[in-house]
């Protein structure tokens, strides 16, 4: 089963998606397996951290500004390599084991699309696997 969700990016920041991803699951009816969370574009990703303290998301955002900033160098017309280089360090999937029909997350954790080079409009799929 594959679940395709829209997602309208307004600028760079990671979105929670958590919800999406639950109601894949629910309406999927696995009660255990795994479910994949993948991003199908070159310039976001897919990533799971804290979800309680939104300071956790500005410090990120951050240190990827500071490690990937935009260099006069870069030779991609586009002129957004920072935002390639943000997601190819991100990655462009994350993997959630499924127990009960439930997501085995921490309790911090939740799981975010991570936009790097908004607006645009996005989609993500989730695919829920049986064990
Ligand atoms: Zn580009």
């Amino acid at each position: 089963m594959i679940y395709k969700f829209n997602l309208n990016t307004e600028h760079e920041n990671f979105y929670n998606i958590t919800s999406y991803v639950r109601q894949a699951v629910m309406e999927s009816g696995v009660q255990n397996g795994a479910a994949v969370v993948f991003c199908p574009h070159t310039t976001a990703g897919i990533t799971i951290n804290e979800n309680a303290d939104p300071d956790v998301v500005t410090d990120l955002l951050y240190a990827l500004d500071k490690t990937y900033p935009h260099r006069p160098q870069f030779k991609h017309a586009e002129g957004n390599s920072s935002a390639h280089l943000k997601a190819s360090s991100i990655g462009s999937s994350a993997t959630v084991i499924i127990e009960n029909n439930c997501l085995v997350l921490g309790k911090w954790q939740g799981i975010y699309f991570a936009e790097f080079d908004g607006p645009r409009t996005r989609t993500f799929m989730v695919k829920v696997l049986r064990d």
